[in-house]
């Protein structure tokens, strides 16, 4: 393609360093390139199956001339509905993915949210036959962050949880503060289900958009692919990380970090 320069280098002097930087940024610049491509193919990829679907079904109403069923209004209405959270999907992951995704950070006490959450989806949960558990060892758990963007990585992660997890199965959150290397303050809550676990191969994936573990299977618990994507830059637009341990047919838990603004450097005593 157009990028596919590499310039060879044969002297060691301010040639040889021009030449070498202008190589890496060549590269640099292809790999965007190629990711902007994937990106397309991807999206233009998850639009077409529920497009073609609509389409038929449209076509279908049309050429019998005939009364359309409700039951077919509401499947075409629930594949519009899944076209629209994936475009809304897409527009957050792509402003986050470009670091542009503004946040509306205040004090939030996690227990008290997480634990709200967790009420809030009980009731889906144990119609799925799981139980769902909650504790915290400490609150309030208070750190400085988007309350939408954290509720919606907690939900995210509950929800597949509960997709992923046959019936009879525990969910557990747990809230904690950690302290790890050099006095970092980190509150992390995780999500431990029973479920079916990750092959250990696929966890290294498991964050890339469209990214699903046996594709056929996922397509029809009715996720858009992105749910983890969207979960991993939101934390890290938070300056935290998520780190996920999974065993299959075992289960899996999540761990999200977030930092915990140290009091001292916010004291007067504090000289750096
Ligand atoms: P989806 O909308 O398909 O759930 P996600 O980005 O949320 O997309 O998750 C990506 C894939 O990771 C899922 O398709 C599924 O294969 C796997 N996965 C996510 N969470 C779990 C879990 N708790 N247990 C087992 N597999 C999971």
């Amino acid at each position: 393609g157009d990028l596919d320069v590499n310039v060879p280098v044969r002297s060691k002097d301010e040639y040889g360093i021009v030449i070498r930087t202008f190589n890496d940024m060549t590269l640099r610049l292809r790999e965007a390139e190629d990711a902007r491509r994937r990106l397309v193919a991807d999206v233009a990829h998850e639009l077409r199956t529920p497009l073609s679907i609509m389409q038929l079904r449209l076509e279908n109403a049309q050429q019998t001339g005939q009364y359309v069923p409700p039951e077919m209004l509401l499947r075409l209405h629930d594949e519009v509905i899944r076209l629209g959270l994936l475009v809304e999907d897409l527009h957050v992951l792509s402003l986050a993915e470009a670091g542009r995704l503004a946040l509306d950070c205040k004090p939030l006490d996690l227990s008290a949210r997480l634990e709200q959450v967790v009420e809030d989806v009980r009731m889906e949960a144990e119609e799925n036959g799981l139980e769902m558990s909650f504790r915290s060892n400490a609150r309030p758990v208070t750190v400085t962050a988007d309350a939408r963007r954290i509720t919606q990585v907690f939900i995210n992660l509950l929800t597949n949880a509960i997709r992923y997890t046959p019936k009879g199965g525990k969910i557990s959150v747990v809230l904690e503060e950690k302290v790890l290397e050099r006095n970092a303050r980190y509150a992390c809550f995780s999500v431990t289900d029973t479920g079916i676990g990750i092959p250990a191969e696929e966890l290294t994936h498991l964050f890339d958009r469209f990214y699903r573990v046996e594709k056929a299977r996922s397509r029809h618990s009715g996720g858009t692919g992105l749910g983890l994507s969207i979960a991993h830059h939101f934390v890290r637009a938070h300056g935290g990380f998520i780190r996920v341990a999974s065993e299959p047919d075992r289960g899996t838990t999540f761990t999200v970090y977030l930092p915990v603004p140290s009091s001292d450097t916010l004291g007067p005593s504090w000289s750096g």
